[in-house]
């Protein structure tokens, strides 16, 4: 299968600041994609369009959008619509990121009209799952990850679950590892997500098993290669570390 690299720069970079990123990764990558690799960045939204033009050629290399409302207009103040995206030149959208979750409080019930919708419009969906400290400390690893999958997949219409694998990716990030420092060690990376292979099998059926699922949470250069060794880990989500094209390249080529 081949392994995701994903970068969610989050709310960093100035249209120059991307332009410049973009066309750095984009020139390197001309020269040819790490093979089995597919590189894939998360810009402000203000920044799409910049990245999306310097890639326009370049296989392998692809954009999305953060977040949108699943709407396709309407009086939303504030908010994107997929379509706005699309035009931008997004084609993947993340959902569930854990500061959607926990900074700007959104419910698993949002999350999965977000997938549903994102889905519906074409969009290839990461869905993002992780338990938080005290959830993992009081032994609620499996629970969490289970409600989280299951109030977004179990809506989504049986015939088209089966056919997810090539549209919804799974990120497993847990929170406590999310811009901390803190990297999941390689024991808790395999068991959580074994956890989420298993519960895939049972909310998709057959074709869970070619469903990625990223490992994000203090990805850095250096544990790259590492992680990604591990059982059922189909790529990366890296924030911080992907903020740096010399940095994000490095992980990509681990
Ligand atoms: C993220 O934003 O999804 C993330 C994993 O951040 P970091 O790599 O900085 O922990």
């Amino acid at each position: 299968m081949q392994k995701i690299i994903a970068a969610n720069w989050k709310m960093h970079k100035t249209r120059p600041e991307a332009a410049q990123f973009a066309a750095q990764i984009a020139q390197e990558l001309a020269k040819g994609t790490p093979e089995g690799r597919l590189a894939l960045i998360f810009p402000p939204y203000t920044d799409i369009a910049t990245v999306a033009d310097a890639f326009a050629g370049v296989t392998n290399l692809a954009v999305g959008g953060q977040n949108f409302y699943p709407a396709e207009n309407g009086a939303f103040t504030g908010e994107i619509s997929p379509a706005m995206l699309r035009d931008a030149g997004a084609v993947w959208a993340l959902v569930g990121h854990s500061e959607r979750r926990h900074v700007f409080g959104e419910s698993d019930e949002l999350i999965a009209r977000k997938t549903a919708f994102g889905l519906e419009q074409g969009f290839k969906v990461m869905l993002c799952v992780g338990e938080t400290l005290d959830e993992r400390e009081s032994g609620q690893l499996k629970a969490v990850l289970s409600r989280q999958l299951s109030t977004a997949i179990t809506p989504l219409d049986p015939k088209d679950r089966a056919r997810l694998s090539d549209r919804l990716v799974i990120a497993y990030e847990p929170v406590w590892a999310i811009g901390t420092g803190k990297v999941a060690g390689p024991d808790e990376i395999v068991e959580a997500h074994g956890v989420v292979r298993s519960f895939l099998r049972d909310l998709v059926g057959g074709n869970a098993d070619e469903m990625p699922i990223l490992y994000g949470g203090s990805v850095k250069p250096a544990n790259a290669s590492t992680i990604l060794g591990l059982d059922n880990v189909d790529g990366l989500l890296v924030g911080g570390a992907s903020l740096e094209a010399a940095s994000f390249l490095a992980i990509l080529r681990a």
